[in-house]
């Protein structure tokens, strides 16, 4: 990591664990050309994605970067890591910041997920909104809204799921609202979902990135987080296989990541709940439940690592994990 990356100490629990050198392959189209990073006018920096949750910040990040790194449900609140993705073009390289869904103070787990989003937003180039363009104006947009007035940086308005509206010119009023609430350095429409104008948006954020050398090297790249990536398709998996059972309460952690040749690697991940009838409900009956989010998840990790692996997966109960702050660090989801 170079000393450039505010992240770097936030980072520090996840990079120090040992990633398998093959999740190299995960990177293999994002590889800094020696050439390139000599071009000049070259772009860099940080990008904070901000948005309520549902308004398709994980969305976004997964069709920038062209991997499934972030957990996408329809369900609200389902990214709690701060997860980067690393785009990194001719012209320059962007560092996305995943910012967890901005809520209103209440779980101890909600209250750092504020204090997350107010950080993040400290040390970053560029502020990116993003927003449901197709449900109206709520508090929680304003909400969203003043933390970006607070940050005063500067910042791109994305009002996204454009291809949800019939009328596009119910999106100008919007606008108008917008423009008058803060100075933006642009407005774009878009749809995550559909990759409309993305190719447009990338430039856009590199047009407002400061002048720089890029902040990660091939080596850096290779250092991506497998493990959180892996406990993302876990925690993907296990919201899908019990739809409306279980509240936000899961957390999922890699426990063990272990080489057993170039192309085998044994993986670890418990799934903690705070009830032992939730419990129940993630294993199923004669653990069925828990066989089918395996292999979901182990076919997805496998595409991932573009090799097999061996996935076992653990249930825990941790009575009220989500106000513990032990718990929460002990998770990587610490401040
Ligand atoms: P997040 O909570 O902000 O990370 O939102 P997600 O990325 O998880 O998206 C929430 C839901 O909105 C998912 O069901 C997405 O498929 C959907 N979604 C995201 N972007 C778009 C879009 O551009 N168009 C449509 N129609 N749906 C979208
Ligand atoms: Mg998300």
């Amino acid at each position: 990591m170079s000393p450039k990356d505010p992240l770097e100490k936030r980072n520090a629990p996840w990079r120090a664990a040992s990633i398998a050198s093959s999740g190299e392959k995960y990177i293999e189209n994002q590889t800094v050309h020696p050439e390139e990073t000599k071009e000049k006018n070259h772009h860099s920096g940080y990008v904070a994605l901000v948005g309520r949750p549902n308004a398709g910040k994980s969305t976004l990040l997964n069709c920038m970067v062209g991997q499934k790194i972030a957990a996408v449900s329809d369900k609200p609140q389902t990214t709690r890591f701060k997860i980067q993705g690393v785009l990194t073009k001719p012209g320059g390289q962007i560092v996305l910041v995943d910012t967890p869904g901005v809520h209103q103070p209440g779980y101890e787990l909600n209250r750092r997920m504020m204090a997350a989003v107010q950080d993040a937003l400290m040390g970053v180039d560029l502020v990116c909104l993003i927003r449901d363009a197709a449900v109206s104006t709520g508090n929680g947009d304003r909400f969203v809204l003043d933390l970006i007035k607070q940050s005063e940086k500067p910042a791109l308005l994305l009002l996204n799921k454009i291809d949800k509206l019939e009328d596009k010119s119910s999106l100008l009023p919007l606008i108008d609202w917008y423009r008058n609430e803060y100075d933006w350095r642009e407005v774009l429409p878009i749809s995550a979902l559909k990759n409309q104008m993305i190719d447009v948006l990338v430039e856009s954020f590199l047009k407002h990135l400061p002048e720089g050398e890029p902040i990660f090297s091939a080596d850096d790249l290779t250092d991506q987080s497998l493990r959180v990536m892996v406990s993302e398709i876990v925690r993907e998996k296990v919201l899908q296989a019990t739809v409306d059972e279980i509240p936000y309460v899961t957390a999922v952690v890699t426990e063990k990541f272990e080489e057993v040749r170039e192309d085998f690697d044994r993986i670890q991940c418990v799934i903690v709940v705070e009830k032992l009838s939730q419990k129940k409900i993630v294993i199923g009956k004669g653990a069925s439940r828990l066989k089918e989010i395996g292999i979901r998840a182990r076919q997805e990790i496998e595409h991932l690592l573009g090799h097999r692996c061996h996935l076992e997966l653990f249930v825990k109960v941790e009575e009220d994990w989500r106000n513990k702050e032990h718990l929460l660090d002990e998770y990587g989801l610490g401040a």
